[in-house]
């Protein structure tokens, strides 16, 4: 490989946290194979971003203050991005082919929710390759919602619905966006619904996952797509990728008001911790909290519960003092995820099952409690209980709410009851997949390998 030109690859992502984190991982490791790699995002961001061997440079959105919280919708924040993005996108490429130290961008690697990026690629005459950051079988629904197999909100008269390499799924297993007729005119459906339309226009397509954990959705779809599966896109460290010492993504938008959580799970005993985190952005109804409080508690297993600053304000008095008093539990604000997942008193994850959650939990053998919220969540908790069997999912009440004696249920059913041991043993089989598949030689790595030999050779 050493005797081919570099490439040189511009990785762009959209500014939020479960985006950033997976686009990150690609170009760290798309750098670590040797090819030059730039990591382009929104200014705001791009200031919390470090990345070994990664240049990170700035773009605007047109909200270059506070980003997204400053747009008036959803509508007006994707319609600017789009604008200003492509405008500040091919400004930043051509200024780094001015740069004549560094190989000449070759490729424009985007992340789903910027469809547009297509387009700057190819004005540039360069190669784009699209980063999908749902799971392969949650895109394959939408693909064919593309194929007009499928429509929109799905006919209810059909679920559960057959798909190929699909599980039968019903209505509260599907995407939100596919279920529920609120979002048929939803901004970000719209984008969806655009990358899908132009999935064959890119030079290459990859998913963030791996063959093992989607092989009969893999094998259902071949020849209807051109999708490849390059995951799991989590630091190195953890998974046993090229990259020894990686053990964050490197690009936090928030922070932790607490830095000894790790020294406070040092003292606790093996698999006995559950860890609790929604991710960066579900919002949890305050009854939920509560529910989530009592239910954590009368399951008598110590916690360890993300609550960022803007949820803190829901949590039960009582409920914060007696756990000080019992020393049973501790809330942060936020935390570096995988660190605690890949902590050895850590038995079990209740998760909203966003995807890189769900994959780092997955990657990391941790049994999980699904709690889903919306997008692909409930599909995410619909693999993980019925496909791959490595946990429960919480069911929730009339009121739309999980019950605190669900969430014990489920908690006990993962730490000790009946289904634990096959779902411990079935968690680690997954772990050992995951290793193997972005290990050397691995299904993952080897289509990175093709993908950095092509940039280099200059795929004709
Ligand atoms: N995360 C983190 N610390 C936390 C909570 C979440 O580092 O306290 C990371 C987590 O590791 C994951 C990302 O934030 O990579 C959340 O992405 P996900 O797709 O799971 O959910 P989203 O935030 O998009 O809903």
């Amino acid at each position: 490989m050493e005797n081919y030109p570099r490439g040189h690859v511009v990785v762009v992502t959209y500014p939020a946290q479960g985006h950033i984190n997976p686009l990150l991982q690609f170009a760290k490791c798309l750098a670590s194979k040797g090819l030059k790699a730039t990591f382009a995002t929104t200014l705001y961001t791009a200031k919390l971003i470090r990345a070994d061997g990664v240049n990170v440079m700035p773009i605007s959105d047109g909200f270059d203050v506070g980003g997204f919280k400053e747009a008036p919708s959803v509508e007006t924040y994707l319609e600017t991005f789009k604008t200003v993005g492509s405008r500040t996108l091919t400004q930043l490429i051509l200024n780094l082919n001015n740069d004549h130290s560094s190989p000449v961008v070759n490729c424009l690697v985007f992340d789903s929710l910027l469809p547009w990026a297509l387009d700057v690629a190819k004005n540039l005459d360069i190669f784009s390759a699209v980063l999908l950051t749902n799971s392969a079988s949650v895109c394959s629904l939408y693909c064919h919602i593309h194929r007009g197999v499928l429509s929109f909100p799905v006919d209810q008269e059909r679920v559960p619905l057959i798909l190929p390499g699909l599980p039968p799924l019903g209505l509260d297993e599907l995407p939100s966006f596919l279920a529920c007729s609120t979002y048929h005119d939803s901004a970000y459906l719209t984008a969806i619904m655009e990358k899908f339309r132009r999935l064959e226009e890119n030079d290459w397509v990859f998913v963030n996952s791996f063959e093992e954990l989607e092989n009969q959705l893999a094998e259902a779809m071949t020849g209807l797509w051109p999708v490849q599966m390059v995951g799991p896109l989590v630091p190195s460290a953890y998974v046993d990728g090229p990259i020894a010492e990686d053990r964050a993504y490197g690009g936090s938008l928030l922070k932790s008001n607490d830095d000894h959580y790790l020294k406070w799970l040092d003292t606790k005993a093996p698999n006995t911790i559950i860890f609790v985190s929604f991710g960066s952005m579900a919002q949890i109804e305050i009854k939920q909290i509560e529910e989530i409080a009592y239910g954590l508690k009368s399951s008598k297993n110590r916690f360890l519960w993300v609550v960022k600053d803007s949820e803190q304000e829901k949590l039960p008095i009582q409920f914060l003092q007696s756990i000080d008093e019992m020393g049973c539990g501790k809330i942060v604000t936020w935390c570096n995820q995988l660190e605690i997942l890949a902590h050895k008193s850590v038995g079990c994850f209740m998760t909203h099952c966003g995807w890189n959650s769900t994959l780092e939990a997955i990657s990391l053998g941790v049994p999980m409690v699904a709690m889903p919220q919306w997008s692909d969540q409930p599909t995410n908790a619909k693999f993980l209980e019925n496909v791959w069997r490595v946990g429960v999912r919480a069911k929730k009440g009339e009121n739309g709410i999980v019950t605190r004696e669900e969430i014990e249920r489920c908690i006990k059913e993962v730490m000790v009851g009946e289904k634990s041991d096959e779902i411990k043993i079935n968690a680690s089989k997954m772990r050992d997949y995951a290793k193997r598949a972005i290990g050397k030689g691995g299904s993952s790595d080897t289509i990175i390998n093709n993908f950095v030999e092509a940039l280099m050779k200059g795929k004709g």
